[in-house]
């Protein structure tokens, strides 16, 4: 992808000159003014352009019946000769999790201009199960999530939904099959409400003004002088009014997830993971995933890609 910058930094052009970087699509040599694709492949990328008509398009209608989506989009067609395949193949099977995080970016620079992110409250990777994650490192969609972030400043959900099950690769599965597959995959967490509310506070305090902040932290301080152990302070801190304690919070109502995924397919898999996340009071769900398939083309390697035998035997979802 070019730049946009005015100047390419001179610790850019160094760094290029000591460690030259390949594109994600071609693996040509980048130019100093490129970041992930070279300008070709920027190009040639398959866009869907669903974000466009983000209520009605193909992705939204293969969900239609199955669940309740507010906006769903694609960045790109992937199919076997889409240049999207080798960098989400290497994010996926290849161990490089900084991918994700560019390709994250990459997608958010894109629509964040169109408005797609608005009104969205958070962002919630699909879950992997434990044992997966471990073994992978990393979870790919957090990935993505961790890039979408620089761009957005929007808050990542961790933990509310989990995966309870460890399914079958989707892979060379049919519609059905998929469906039965992932059937009961995944729960909402018990202490959903607690992750939800801790986060909201967190994103409150990262974008408090000073004066919050100092409001805030007087608070704390008038909190502390009540404690028994400390009240040989209270008479020097007595300018300090304590406030009366908040009324335990509750989650708001109505909240607006992103839902993250790789690639979707069928969506039966993202359609169980929104079975779960419904049970949220008056919760709305978005969709957004890099690549758009069909089942005729399963997330696989790409056609030049060569693998080693260690990355052919995980080719688990
Ligand atoms: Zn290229």
């Amino acid at each position: 992808m070019p730049t946009r910058g005015p100047m390419i930094s001179v610790w850019r052009r160094w760094a290029d000159l000591l460690s030259p970087r390949s594109c994600a699509g071609c693996h040509c040599r980048l130019a100093p003014g490129e970041d992930f694709f070279c300008s070709r492949c920027h190009l040639e990328v398959p866009r869907t352009y669903y974000h466009l008509s983000p209520y009605d398009n193909e992705m939204a209608r293969l969900l239609w019946g199955r669940a309740s989506v507010e906006r769903c989009t694609a960045f790109a067609f992937y199919t076997s000769k889409s240049n999207i395949c080798r960098p989400l193949y290497r994010l996926k099977y290849g161990h490089h999790p900084e991918v994700g995080v560019a390709l994250g970016r990459l997608v958010a620079q894109e629509l964040h201009p169109t408005g797609f992110f608005e009104g969205v409250d958070f962002l919630l990777a699909m879950p992997l199960t434990q044992k997966r994650e471990r073994h992978r490192g990393y979870n790919q969609c957090e990935k993505l999530a961790e890039g979408i972030i620089d761009i957005t400043g929007l808050t990542l959900l961790r933990g509310v939904v989990v995966r309870v099950k460890d399914t079958e690769t989707q892979t060379h599965k049919k519609g059905r099959e998929r469906i039965e597959n992932v059937k009961n995959a995944f729960a909402l967490a018990e202490n959903a409400s607690e992750l939800i509310h801790r986060t909201l506070l967190r994103a409150q305090k990262q974008s408090a003004s000073p004066a919050e902040r100092l409001t805030s932290l007087l608070n704390t301080l008038s909190s502390l002088i009540r404690h028994p152990s400390l009240s040989f302070l209270k008479p020097s801190l007595s300018f300090l009014k304590p406030s009366a304690s908040p009324p335990h919070p509750s989650v708001p109502t109505g909240l607006h997830f992103l839902l993250i995924d790789d690639v979707i397919t069928t969506g039966s898999t993202l359609c169980a993971c929104m079975q779960a996340l419904k049970k949220l009071p008056g919760v709305k769900i978005s969709v957004l995933t890099v690549g758009f398939s069909s089942s005729a083309c399963p997330l696989g390697p790409p056609p030049v890609e060569k693998t080693t035998s260690a990355e052919a035997a995980d080719k688990t979802p």
